[in-house]
């Protein structure tokens, strides 16, 4: 068969018929496959070239080429020696040395991949046995490209990951795990799970066990990195069977930022909800989306209620409305605004907020809400008020304090002036007797204005320090009126006024419980007033009872009070700065005084006036009649009863030489005899020696032995010797000092006479 096919010079062997059997019967499993019989020739054309000698069915089926035999290789397949030198060098080899070959190789003018195994039964002739393993190559190379996108995919995500084995072994691990846990990728490839995980290695054993039987796991843990830091991860662990071994392909997210966050934020949430500040947050056209609790405690609004409202249901409608519009204006415009706001409660109460209020932006720059927080400074804000109103009411009464030493220097002054003058001119030997008695009431009356103006000071004083008593008593009211308007009667004739009074109650249901020393001050006041601000019409006093009150009444017609003022001259020290009042003496405490006793006899006063047109003061008293049964006082109104002293046998003890001579000369009468000492010592000496001694008038401050001493030692030798202390000092320590000396009384100085015989008469037993 090869003769005929013999083309070429060179070609002298033929394969026989028993090789060719042979051939055949060995390459019966190639059957499938395609199989070529080449002679090898050389010619001046073709250095080395092959004629198909043979080839069976599948071979045209597997390279496409038909009616080879005869022909050259390179006829058949032109182009091939260039593209494949390999190709003709191997079977050119193979014919040569008889040694087979076998290889893969791509024919590039084909597009196909061959696997082929070449033999050489004789020298000169090669066997190619041949099989297309383009598919295969071709899945391969898809393969592998697969593989590597994988590889580039594994290595370059970002995503950490781990594949384990079923055992826990760590068997790859990408440059993101690496860079996570902090140890090199070759380094973790050898890990086990248990190195990186805080989990009890029993636990994880079981946790793989049990994963196996799912194919996709997802959970949260704490791993481990390489500094031994803990990291919060989300792992979505796949389960895969490669050839027959389970490994679990782990992506792992790193959530401990995210955990951090989470943390924070609920830190934020738990800081907002018990924040003692009111958190309100709108969306951006203003609806409320949140408030905290704070703010149903403030407002009594719940979050419910709150929720989708405009804030405006807390406005008050009491802010000015340009404070809104700043407020808007500050917040769209990115800033945040401060300010304090006067807002309402659900209950209708106001309160005041001091807040702070800003616009949230998203990330791209929209306002996504707006945030106030706010603080209830109610209570802040009254105190502030009050804090104020005290200051200025300080300054004011420094003010006031400072006025009120000029004026009573002044006040000191020009009495001191009238009586030091008058009596400098008394001396004067050729006064007439008129002239004479003219002075000494000049005298009397400038000592009777200081005598008032100090002891409004020591009322005043007794008032601050809550030592007035009173000496409630049943007191005949109309008598009361009776007297004063006798006694300002003639005062009144002489500027010219009337001076009218009405007593509509009789004289028995006139008669009241209550102190008629404070009552008389408290009309004295009131109508020495009247009399000083009026220059012509009338006074009219009294009283008329209403209900359970009797409301007394001093209505003038003088130059009255402006509007401004009428609350303030109840005040101490305030003067109507008018310069119509500016000639009056006064020392602004005398209303003061007035309202202080009238409060304290349970009533109230207060004034009806106009500049110019006149005042009319009323006040109070509760009206409680004794009834006729008892004995109106006797009329002793203004007067005190000059005394009658019995024999008695007085010592004043008192350094100052006048005060003790006012007193000597107080208590002159028919039968009293007056011892004086000039201290505690002397005091002590003459109780000893005259045991006729009745009575002790005790000074306190004294040179070498004070009052307080010289009473302990008195009350030592005669306990029952009444002791009287006698002293200017009016405070409450004084008289509680005095008490625990031994002294049976305490009066103070200017000592008044009537109160003095009073007391006496009370310790004498007369
Ligand atoms: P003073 O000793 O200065 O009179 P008061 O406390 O009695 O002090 O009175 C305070 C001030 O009230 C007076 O200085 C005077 O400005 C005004 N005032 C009191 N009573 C009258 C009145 N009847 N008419 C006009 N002003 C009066």
């Amino acid at each position: 068969m090869p003769e005929k096919k013999r083309g070429n010079k060179n070609a002298s062997l033929v394969i026989n018929g028993a090789a060719k059997d042979v051939l055949h019967r060995n390459l019966s499993s190639y059957i499938q496959h395609g199989y070529a019989y080449y002679r090898m020739i050389t010619d001046e054309d073709n250095p080395v070239d092959f004629i198909y000698e043979e080839v069976n069915e599948s071979y045209a089926k597997l390279t496409g080429l038909h009616d080879v035999i005869g022909k050259r290789m390179t006829e058949i397949r032109p182009g091939l020696a260039k593209s494949n030198p390999l190709f003709f060098e191997k079977y050119a080899r193979v014919a040569e040395t008889g040694v087979p070959d076998k290889f893969e190789i791509f024919i590039d003018t084909e597009n196909h991949w061959y696997d082929i195994s070449l033999y050489s039964p004789q020298k000169g002739y090669v066997l190619s046995m041949f099989d297309d393993i383009t598919n295969r190559k071709n899945s391969e190379e898809a393969l592998k490209k697969s593989e590597e996108r994988f590889r580039q995919l594994f290595d370059g995500h970002s995503f950490i990951m781990l594949v384990i084995d079923e055992l826990g072994n760590i068997i790859n691990a990408n440059p993101a795990a690496s860079a996570f846990y902090g140890w090199p990728v070759e380094e973790l490839c050898k890990m086990h799970l248990d190195q990186i995980t805080t989990k009890p290695p029993l636990e994880v054993k079981s946790d793989l066990k049990k994963f196996k039987t799912t194919l996709l796991n997802t959970f949260s843990i704490l791993h481990r990195t390489a500094d031994g830091s803990l990291k919060d991860v989300d792992v979505v662990s796949n389960t895969i069977e490669i050839q027959g071994k389970v490994v679990f392909y782990c992506i792992i997210k790193d959530i401990s930022e995210l955990k951090q966050a989470e943390k924070q934020l609920k830190k934020l949430s738990v800081a907002v909800e018990q924040s003692p500040a009111i958190v309100l947050i709108t969306d951006p056209d203003g609806n409320i989306e949140y408030v905290n609790p704070m703010f149903t405690q403030v407002t009594g609004y719940s979050a419910k209620e709150a929720k989708g409202e405009n804030p405006r249901i807390i406005q008050s409608g009491l802010m000015e409305k340009s404070v809104y519009e700043e407020l808007w204006k500050t917040i769209l415009s990115g800033d945040i605004w401060y300010g304090e706001l006067q807002n309402k409660k659900k209950n209708g109460e106001l309160y005041w907020d001091q807040a702070v209020i800003s616009a949230i932006r998203n990330n791209e720059g929209v306002i996504s809400n707006f945030v106030a927080v706010k603080l209830d400074i109610t209570e802040q804000k009254r105190i502030l008020d009050e804090l104020i109103e005290s200051k200025l009411k300080t300054e004011e009464s420094d003010r006031l304090k400072s006025a009120f030493l000029a004026n009573i220097s002044h006040e000191i002054r020009t009495p001191m002036n009238g009586i030091l003058g008058f009596a400098e001119l008394l001396k004067d030997p050729h006064l007439t007797g008129e002239e004479k008695a003219d002075f000494i009431d000049l005298i009397q009356q400038s000592g009777k204005r200081m005598l008032d103006l100090i002891n409004n000071l020591i009322n005043i004083s007794r008032i601050e320090a809550g030592e007035t008593i009173l000496h409630m008593a049943a007191t005949p009211v109309n008598t009361l009126l009776r007297d004063l308007s006798a006694f300002f009667r003639p005062e009144m004739s002489k500027k010219g006024l009337l001076l009218n009074f009405l007593t509509p109650l009789s004289d028995s249901e006139s008669i009241i419980e209550t102190d008629s020393g404070k009552l008389i001050q408290i009309l004295t006041n009131l109508i020495q007033n009247a009399l000083k601000f009026t220059s012509k019409g009338k006074i009219d006093f009294g009283y008329n009872r209403i209900d359970g009150t009797l409301e007394f009444y001093v209505i003038d017609t003088g130059i009255g009070i402006p509007l401004a003022m009428k609350t303030k001259i109840f005040e101490r020290f305030h003067q109507v700065d008018n310069p119509l009042t500016r000639t009056q003496e006064g020392s602004g405490l005398g209303l003061n005084i007035t309202k202080s006793y009238v409060e304290m006899l349970g009533g109230t006063i207060r004034v009806e006036s106009a500049v110019h047109q006149g005042s009319e003061f009323y006040f109070t008293l509760p009206y409680s009649p004794t009834g006729p049964a008892k004995l109106p006082l006797s009329s002793t109104v203004m007067q005190p009863p000059i005394l009658a002293l019995p024999a008695v046998t007085i010592l004043i003890a008192e350094d100052d030489i006048v005060c003790s001579l006012l007193l000597k000369n107080s208590l002159k009468g028919k039968n009293v005899t007056t011892f004086c000492a000039g201290n505690g010592e002397e005091a002590l000496a003459m109780v000893r020696q005259h045991q006729e001694i009745d009575l002790v008038l005790m000074d306190i401050r004294m040179p070498l032995m004070d009052g307080y001493e010289a009473t302990t030692l008195i009350k030592k030798i005669r306990p029952d010797l009444p002791v009287i202390a006698q002293s200017a000092f009016t405070s409450k320590e004084a008289k509680e000092k005095a008490t625990e000396a031994g002294c049976d009384r305490f009066i103070t100085k200017p000592i008044n006479r009537k109160e003095l015989l009073e007391l006496m008469q009370e310790l004498l037993n007369w």
